[in-house]
């Protein structure tokens, strides 16, 4: 039996590889593959009988336990258990297929408009109904089974083989847009949603599976830029904007092997005496011919080319260089976006062996904003579970500016809440913006954790918010972000330069 179930994976994988070229499925090879070890499995066990000494109690049906559980992992990783839709990577894979036989193949993109918030607001298992029906329309709009599929939280994709033209292209994303925008019933009521298409079709948008599926994300892009609810097919226009991207990449990818990417630091102070307790790390682009460019000029840019966790990395790297020297007390504070999660995860538990000999772990704050949060619980509770294990911290970030889902601070085991400059350079003008201040220092208090409010700009804004209770705060009334030499004068350390410098001599001197 173990002999019959690795027969059919082994037999799968090299048929998949022997067949590769003329594109056959995965699905068509398993199939052979188990018709060929069924055949095979009796004269191989009699071959390795004969061979080897009788294997101990239980290993085979061990081997066969093994066996059926990676048959069951490869079917798992190809489809969405909530769907039951073609997972990304089995979906790329009939893509690629698709193409090398038909030639001739549109890709629609679709993107539940604001589901996020509807999460936000009704809770994951309504966020999760509407995706069940979502599944189920598409289902029945593609004529094949492998047709349609879930690539990630709320982006489905459908595959429409041979159309006729562009107006046969046109006349489905209309009639799609239409079935997806009925009313969707979840939580026992009706949900009025709205979704989003982006459509590239083959040859002329890409050859490729890559290639044809970056030029629909970015029709798709264009369509939320343009407030959703409605599609784009790519066009010349998109095809140069996507050329340009291209080249920004390169370039944005250049600055970070370049170094250009650094480290800016403004203090967060205690109050209400004003002592510095902290820096949050903010990232510049030192570019030659520009001026210094400020984050929201190029982290959404680089989130969207999914190049921020090496920009994360660049920078935690020069964090590490630049404060080595810095007080113990003084802890650090770095920012993650959505598309950054993954990255620092698998930083905080793999890489800590190495890092823990440039930098101390457990003086990290990570700040999380809540967009990050909505979008992916499971792994910001993976996150701060990791950060935890090194007794580094986790900050939510701009708080009451987001989704503001009290679910968030009594599931996530946050350290410390930072309430958003929205809320705080108002505070002394709007009796109501006063009223949110207080209800959130005292969720704080109530929490035990560290409020920090973001965006102070005047002595008189300090003094209240240390009145209401709040007991650290980050604003320009303290400092600006400055780099790593402004604020070693600032913690009266020795610059870099005379560093190096007494190193030089030393160093002459041991010569
Ligand atoms: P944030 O996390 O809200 O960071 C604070 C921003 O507020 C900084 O802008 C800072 O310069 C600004 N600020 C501080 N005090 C005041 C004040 O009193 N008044 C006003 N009006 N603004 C103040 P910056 O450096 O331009 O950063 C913008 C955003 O970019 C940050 O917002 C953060 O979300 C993001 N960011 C910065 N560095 C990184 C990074 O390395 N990775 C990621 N993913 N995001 C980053
Ligand atoms: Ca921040």
């Amino acid at each position: 039996m173990a002999v019959a179930a690795f027969g059919m994976v082994a037999a799968a994988v090299l048929l998949r590889q022997a067949w590769a070229n003329h594109a056959a499925s995965w699905a068509l090879a398993l199939l052979v593959g188990l018709a060929l070890a069924s055949c095979a499995a009796p004269a191989s066990v009699w071959l390795i009988r004969r061979a080897a000494p009788e294997p101990p109690d239980g290993a085979d049906a061990q081997a066969a336990q093994l066996a059926a559980r990676q048959v069951e992992l490869f079917r798992a990783a190809r489809q969405d258990v909530l769907t039951g839709l073609q997972s990304r990577i089995g979906f790329l894979d009939t893509l690629a297929t698709r193409l090398n036989a038909a030639g001739s193949v549109a890709l629609v993109l679709v993107d539940v408009d604001k589901f996020s918030r509807l999460n936000g607001v009704h809770g994951d298992g309504t966020g999760d109904e509407v995706l069940r029906v979502v599944a189920d329309r598409l289902r029945t709009m593609a004529g094949h089974r492998d047709g349609a599929a879930r690539l990630g939280a709320d982006e489905f994709a459908l595959l429409l083989d041979r159309p006729e033209d562009l107006q046969d292209i046109k006349h489905t994303a209309a009639a799609l847009q239409r079935l997806l925008s009925e009313p969707y019933p979840a939580a026992g009521e009706l949900l009025d949603l709205t979704v989003s298409l982006g459509i590239a079709s083959a040859p002329q948008h890409g050859q490729n599976a890559d290639a044809l599926y970056g030029s629909a994300r970015f029709a798709l892009q264009q369509t939320k830029k343009a407030g959703g609810n409605g599609w784009r097919i790519c066009g010349q226009d998109h095809a140069d904007v996507l050329r340009l991207r291209d080249k920004f990449r390169d370039v944005l990818s250049a600055a970070i092997d370049a170094g250009d990417i650094v480290p800016y630091y403004q203090s967060i102070v205690r109050l209400p005496e004003g002592g510095i307790a902290r820096f949050e790390v903010l990232a510049r682009w030192k570019h030659s011919k520009l001026s210094m460019l400020t984050p929201d000029q190029f982290i959404p840019l680089a989130e969207e080319l999914g190049l921020t966790g090496r920009i994360s990395m660049a920078l935690l790297r020069q964090v590490a260089l630049d404060t080595q020297d810095w007080p113990q007390w003084c802890r650090l504070a770095i920012n993650v976006s959505a598309g950054q999660l993954r990255d620092l995860i698998g930083f905080f538990r793999e890489q800590p062996g190495d890092w823990q000999r440039r930098m101390d772990l457990s003086r990290l704050d990570v700040e999380i904003t809540e967009p990050a949060l909505v979008r992916d619980r499971a792994m910001v509770r993976e996150l701060i579970d990791a950060l935890h294990t090194h007794g580094a911290r986790a900050v939510l970030d701009n708080f009451g500016c987001g989704y503001s889902n009290l679910f968030h601070l009594r599931d996530m085991d946050f350290d410390s809440i930072k309430i958003g400059k929205g809320f705080v350079t108002t505070l002394l003008d709007d009796p109501r913006t006063e009223a949110c201040v207080t209800a959130m220092l005292s969720l704080g208090q109530g929490l035990n954790i560290d409020m920090v409010a973001d965006g102070v700009e005047s002595p008189a804004i300090a003094e209240r918010l240390s009145q209401l209770g709040c007991n650290f705060a980050q604003g320009f009334l303290y400092a600006h972000p400055s780099p790593a030499s402004e604020v070693r004068r600032l913690l009266n350390l020795p610059d870099t330069n005379s560093i190096q410098a007494t190193l030089a001599t030393v160093q002459a001197g041991a010569a």
